[in-house]
């Protein structure tokens, strides 16, 4: 085919369904990331961009002084005299993990399309079960996107994930209190038909209060809004809207239709289902950010996803105690942007 041709004479690697973007095999990352150092400069560069800067107190350039030994830590700030290494104040804050392990999980969680479980995790890296569900749910933090302003057109839709009330703990089932759809736990989405984007947060209701804020946070004023023939979306006051009958039979007419958010849900279940089983309440916003994360970079070369991701690493935290007590963090004003 023409297009590999091309891409065999730019020396570039043909990744699955996007011909223009440059993947990379397994192989390729262990040429390029050999060991624990290698895995750790490339983190120093997405972090500090070759200007390394205390993590607590901001100061850089020769303030901050390399420890020879690298004992306790490879950084010294002669400021505030704090040690620190690269996965201080970071997503790899005390972690025991090495440098080359997370940035392999990394990779694994950018390239493998419906995700990737801790089992698989935990025999790929050679590490318990348990360190593997931990460090996946922070690079999935990290995946988090938001700030989205979709010109439009848009199509927006919800969707159900999740198991039967009668299996949730009391606190999870309060949260469902008076919901539709057996209990299942709501998801709205848009996606931007410009930019090929998508916007994805858990929500407490489906109800026209609900989706319309979820919108106007997250499209333009005046833009076209796609959806199904839900009343929640009835009565959108700063866009314009078409719906389509699902209900008549009448799947696509002309522009008026929500298959491009459908087909993420499609891609979202497949993992749930195939990869997952199971994503409770509590940690479905950072498996969301997750899928829609990959979905957003799909374009981008596979470094550059890894890049993308390993940016948004620095000055968050994510403890293990965090993760493991409920309930759910439900986002901050109810917003988790995925
Ligand atoms: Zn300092």
């Amino acid at each position: 085919m023409k297009r590999d041709k091309i891409a065999a004479e730019e020396g570039r690697q043909k990744a699955p369904g996007k011909w223009f973007r440059e993947g990379m095999s397994l192989q390729e990352f262990f040429r390029q990331f050999p060991n624990d150092e290698a895995a750790e400069r490339w983190f120093v560069d997405q972090r500090w961009g070759g200007n390394v800067a205390c993590p607590k107190c901001g100061i850089m350039g020769d303030r901050i002084a390399a420890v020879a030994n690298r004992k306790p830590q490879p950084y010294r700030c002669k400021d505030c005299r704090k040690y620190f290494s690269v996965k201080t104040a970071s997503l790899m804050h005390n972690s025991q993990l090495g440098c080359q392990t997370w940035l392999l999980a990394l990779y694994l969680l950018c390239t493998n399309l419906k995700g990737v479980s801790s089992m698989r995790l935990h025999r790929e890296l050679d590490i318990t079960q348990k360190a593997a569900w931990h460090l996946s749910h922070r690079i999935r933090k990290a995946m988090e996107q938001g700030g989205f302003s979709f010109d439009g057109p848009v199509e927006a839709d919800e969707t159900y994930i999740g198991g039967k009330r009668k299996n949730m703990h009391q606190w999870q089932r309060d949260q469902l209190e008076g919901r539709g759809a057996s209990g299942k736990i709501a998801v709205a989405g848009i996606k931007d038909r410009k930019s090929n984007l998508v916007a994805v947060q858990m929500v407490h209701s489906t109800d026209r209060k609900t989706l319309h804020k979820f919108i106007e946070e997250n499209v333009k004023i005046g833009a076209m809004v796609y959806t199904d023939e839900s009343r929640s979306y009835l009565g959108l006051k700063r866009n314009q809207h078409k719906s389509v009958k699902h209900s008549m039979g009448q799947f696509v007419e002309g522009l008026a239709h929500t298959n491009g958010i459908e087909s993420h849900w499609s891609m979202f279940k497949r993992g749930y289902h195939g990869t997952y089983h199971k994503m409770s309440m509590k940690h479905l916003p950072r498996y969301i950010s997750e899928f829609s994360r990959r979905h957003n970079d799909r374009v981008l070369d596979t470094m550059a996803q890894m890049k993308a991701v390993a940016r948004n690493m620095g000055d968050r935290r994510l403890p293990r105690e965090q993760l493991m007590s409920g309930p759910p963090a439900w986002p901050q004003g109810e917003k988790e942007a995925a």
